[in-house]
């Protein structure tokens, strides 16, 4: 034999953004061996590629599935999208002891590959608690140390959460001091900007700021503008990255293809902050009390008028199901079922449902989702986590190969595979994945152009995709013919000194 694995006849897509081109590719011992006519070669296992498009596996950049991996059950929601890599760690949220962490996740075991970022946020946490101050001179210290542990024990870079506690109490020099950590150790600073609405303009400039003077790569973390009062303003912040590029800053941002974010679930409490606090009882009697319902209706509208207006909220959960032909319509559709305003839709649901209402609602402009997505700097992320509400841990990869590719071609399918492997094995350094060519390891997503796609939906974010064949993580199938084949090959890859 002379390869443990043959995929035959597919046409390979080798994660550069070169043109496709149709090729057998040979796996032994792990890694890619062969790429090119292997008719005459043989091998223990051969698959058929054939009308099937081979790529490197997906690297997801931004990922927070350090939150529940070690919690089980095993989810296979990364590589039945074909994710062959997570970087997690994001937002300021890490593990803080690395070591021990990978430890755990190595006895466990997975099917894909794992590797992570300090948290600034848990690392501040862990030295000052939730205390809103700077830190002292030897806290400051303390955090330094956390963060090389981190560094030391093969983190990628630090994050930070600048919008969460307790991250928002650092002070840009705090984070600087912690930058320049990891710049000795050849890493990254990945960033939740402090705002990502009606200051994040300011916030753009405190990230390039602290790269520049920290002289790090910098990753804008799940790039966006929220809210329909700032849409717009994503035109600047492309203007000032590629400013900073054109002056030598290595500056890349992520995202995920979702206009409605991961605090995008709207319930009662959200409109009603005071009958939050006076629960279901106070709400039914201010609902059937005619002054006091226009009150409420008020608040409602208010709330609905600060964030762009009705039309971007549906009706995602009805839990009692009283009111389920509310269910995946837009707050203007239901509306109009019910001949009434928005405002007046939306408490009658709350009243006949007894509050147990979700609601998905999109901060973002599609548009502007669609600018991120085609400078060439920007890669996928999933901001996922096994356990959401969210489809994007399930859907991310193959909703981009669909609707941004397929459907509407405003990437080619090269350059989106780009955004998905060699541009985020770049970012983490990587050089011996992200790229199918002889010698690197073999991590390969296998799909069908035609087929693949998202079935993900807000109102069902467990359903898995579609046309995900096959996919290697070191040489190894963990999914085979669209099916998990429960294979754990995957291995927590650390930072290379
Ligand atoms: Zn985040």
């Amino acid at each position: 034999m002379d390869f443990d694995i043959i995929l035959r006849g597919g046409q390979v897509l080798d994660g550069t953004g070169r043109e496709r081109l149709a090729a057998d590719v040979g796996v032994q011992g792990g890694r890619i061996q062969a790429v090119g006519d292997l008719s005459r070669k043989r091998a223990r296992d051969e698959i058929d590629a054939r009308g099937l498009f081979i790529a490197p596996g997906f690297i997801d950049l931004h990922s927070h599935g350090d939150w529940s991996i070690l919690e089980g059950p095993w989810s296979d929601h990364r590589e039945r999208q074909g994710i062959t890599t997570e970087l997690g760690g994001n937002c300021g949220s890490s593990p803080v002891h690395l070591d021990r962490h990978f430890q755990a996740v190595e006895e466990m075991g997975t099917a894909t590959n794992y590797a992570l970022l300090v948290g600034h946020g848990s690392v501040r946490k862990e030295v000052l608690g939730k205390e809103d101050r700077p830190p002292s001179r030897e806290e400051l210290k303390n955090m330094e140390y956390l963060v090389a542990e981190g560094m030391e024990a093969g983190a990628f870079g630090l994050s930070t959460g600048l919008i969460y506690v307790p991250g928002r109490f650092a002070a840009t020099e705090e984070v600087l001091y912690l930058v320049k950590v990891v710049r000795r150790y050849g890493g990254t600073y990945n960033t939740h900007m402090r705002s990502e609405s009606d200051t994040i303009l300011e916030a753009l400039d405190e990230a390039l700021r602290i790269a520049s003077s920290g002289d790090v790569p910098l990753e804008v973390s799940h790039i966006k503008v929220m809210l329909r009062r700032n849409w717009g303003k994503g035109e600047r912040m492309i203007e000032r990255i590629e400013a900073g590029r054109k002056l030598g800053l290595d500056i890349t941002a992520d995202l995920y293809p979702y206009t409605v974010t991961g605090g995008g679930f709207y319930g009662p409490g959200n409109f009603l902050p005071t009958w939050k606090e006076g629960g279901w009882e106070s709400f039914r009697s201010a609902y059937q009390d005619k002054d006091q319902r226009v009150q409420l209706t008020d608040q409602v509208r208010s709330v609905l008028v600060e964030r762009g207006g009705p039309e971007y909220f549906t009706v995602i959960a009805t839990e009692l199901g009283v009111a389920s032909e509310a269910l995946g319509l837009g707050l203007p559709e239901l509306a109009n079922l019910w001949k009434a305003s928005p405002e007046e839709a939306l408490l009658e649901l709350f009243y006949r449902e007894e509050g147990k209402v979700v609601l998905a609602f999109a901060a973002l402009e599609e548009k502007e989702l669609e600018g991120f997505l085609t400078v060439p700097w920007s890669m996928i992320g999933t901001d996922g986590t096994a356990k959401s509400r969210h489809p994007r841990p399930r859907g991310t990869y193959p909703r981009v190969l669909a609707r941004y590719v397929r459907e509407r071609g405003l990437l080619s399918w090269e350059e989106a595979i780009r955004k998905m492997t060699s541009l985020p094995a770049q970012r983490m350094g990587l050089k011996d994945r992200g790229i199918v060519a002889a010698g690197k390891w073999a991590d390969l997503t296998v799909f069908d152009p035609l087929t693949v796609r998202d079935t993900a939906t807000f109102l069902e974010p467990e359903a898995r995709p579609e046309g995900v064949i096959h996919v290697l993580v070191n040489g190894e199938l963990v999914v085979r013919d669209g099916v998990s084949t429960g294979c754990k090959p995957g291995r927590v890859l650390r930072r290379a000194g």
